[in-house]
């Protein structure tokens, strides 16, 4: 009976805590709308106010309204994405992949992608590495949000690696995408992958914006392939993020 009271404790606490994490990210997402939206408001009231504004004016406030309506549909876009995939009957197709022919033809497809212009993009994927099973579909979009992240925090000119290799015990294959850029201050590497991880706009550089969910939904995805996520610095600067998934392996 001590036994079973220590378990409905547990998961009380942990329910509490998830109802805590989902209360925060709706005050923060609230947040995040209300700042485009007041822009936009005040856009489209300079624009109508009936005073004389030059066409260098009109088109100022158009770009601005433009920008803001991205950063609103961008947020919009990854909360339902988040939402979906948390939710338990929405399905993955997971299917058995060869994870370097995988890894090798996502490489060379983003590569082109005018993000990474800027950057050098660099390969590394062990051939020792074999089936993994996967939502193919679903691991494109981790490795999407990782590479952006990098090309986005990474000044141009730096270097972006994915890598790829077994776990000393091959029980498990290892994704990293390792950046030349700032790096995570030591004291939010614990929460940088909870969807509560609020950014700070002084670290976010130029014009760039983001939901402030993007990696939220990678840890969310590969908890759901059984998989961790971790982030450390790397050494130098820089960081490298990774994700963990069971896999099988050649023999060799
Ligand atoms: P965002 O949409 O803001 O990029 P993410 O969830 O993808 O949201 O990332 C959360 C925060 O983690 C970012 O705002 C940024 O501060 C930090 N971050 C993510 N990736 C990197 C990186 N490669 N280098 C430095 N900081 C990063």
């Amino acid at each position: 009976l001590l036994e079973i009271t220590a378990q409905l404790n547990a998961s009380n606490r942990s329910l509490q805590h998830l109802q805590q994490e989902r209360t925060e990210m709706l005050a923060n997402l609230s947040h995040d709308l209300r700042a485009p939206l007041t822009a936009i408001r005040s856009a489209v009231d300079y624009l109508t106010s009936g005073q004389s504004l030059s066409a260098q004016d009109i088109e100022g406030a158009l770009t601005l309204i433009d920008h803001r309506t991205g950063t609103l549909e961008h947020l919009i876009r990854d909360m339902y994405e988040l939402f979906t995939l948390e939710d338990p009957s929405h399905a993955f197709s997971f299917q058995e992949l060869d994870a370097p022919a995988f890894l090798e033809e996502y490489f060379y497809t983003a590569l082109p992608d005018s993000h990474y212009a800027g950057h050098l993009l660099c390969l590394s994927v062990s051939q020792d590495l074999h089936a993994t099973l996967a939502d193919p579909g679903k691991l494109i979009r981790i490795l999407d949000n990782l590479l952006s992240n990098a090309a986005k925090y990474a000044p141009a000119g730096t270097k972006i690696t994915l890598s790829a290799a077994p776990s000393a015990d091959l029980t498990s294959l290892r994704i990293s995408v390792t950046d030349e850029g700032p790096g995570i201050p030591p004291e939010d590497l614990e929460r940088i992958f909870n969807r509560t991880y609020t950014v700070s706009s002084a670290r976010t550089p130029g014009s760039a914006t983001g939901s402030g969910l993007g990696l939220a939904i990678v840890k969310t995805i590969t908890e759901r392939h059984g998989g961790t996520v971790s982030c450390e610095n790397a050494p130098g600067a820089g960081s490298i993020f990774s994700v963990t998934l069971p896999a099988k392996f050649l023999q060799s």
